[in-house]
């Protein structure tokens, strides 16, 4: 009979959340049920894989089979995945893509396609102040399950104005938040509604003020 086990439930090995103990190997290792935060699947660990110092689990195998896994045929963001077409040095495989939004045909690595892009870098902003903007740096333009070729195709009565302060439509349809703290300016793009842009908008703008220490509602940058 192996000694008691250390009890690891509710311990946290990168993705892996230990949920239970469930039982033993027929060689008496501990094994525990995880929850993998990487994919949501549920998994069975033995307890040394996870405390090991030496290359401990930390998913449940997705990493890897999402490194493996062909992505060509699929359509994910703004890109059609045409074809696998060599592995870089790092170990990322790279495909031939084409975006929906100006049908340019580009070369990118899996970790970048499966970001979700909301356009492949071609996107137009609907001012000068957003090409400003966008000269600046737009930060992350991701939609999570965002439907995009529908988003695209509202593209021709696009307006800039929502009637929502901090929040402006961009021309594929999606928004870009903004707020301006003292002088701290802060944008984000790429939500798929007017109201995840205004709840992104109202989060960071709440951080802003609690980090300088400000009470009233200053005047974003218009
Ligand atoms: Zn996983
Ligand atoms: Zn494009």
């Amino acid at each position: 009979m192996a000694r008691h086990p250390l009890d690891l439930t509710g311990k946290r090995f990168g993705a892996l959340e230990v949920l239970e103990a469930t039982g033993r190997t027929p060689k008496g290792a501990s094994l525990w049920r995880c929850l993998c935060h990487r994919c949501g699947a549920e998994t069975v660990i033995e307890g040394q894989r996870l405390t090991a110092k030496k290359s401990p689990k930390v998913d449940c195998g997705c990493a890897y089979r999402d490194k493996r896994a062909d992505l060509t045929g699929k359509t994910i963001g703004v890109l059609d995945v045409l074809k696998y077409t060599r592995t870089s040095q790092n170990g990322d495989r790279l495909y031939l893509c084409r975006c929906h939004l100006c049908g340019a045909e580009k070369e990118l690595p899996a970790s970048t396609i499966r970001a979700k892009l909301t356009s492949c870098g071609c996107r137009q902003y609907s001012s000068e102040r957003m090409e400003s903007m966008s000269r600046m740096g737009v930060a992350v333009a991701i939609v999570d399950g965002a439907n995009i070729p529908a988003l695209a195709r509202k593209e021709a009565n696009a307006t800039s104005h929502t009637c929502v302060r901090g929040v402006t439509r961009l021309n594929d349809g999606t928004y870009l938040a903004r707020c301006q703290v003292r002088g701290e300016r802060w944008w984000q793009g790429g939500f798929c509604s007017i109201e995840t842009a205004k709840t992104a908008r109202d989060k960071k703008q709440k951080e802003l003020m609690d980090k300088y220490n400000i009470e009233l509602d200053p005047q974003p940058p218009d």
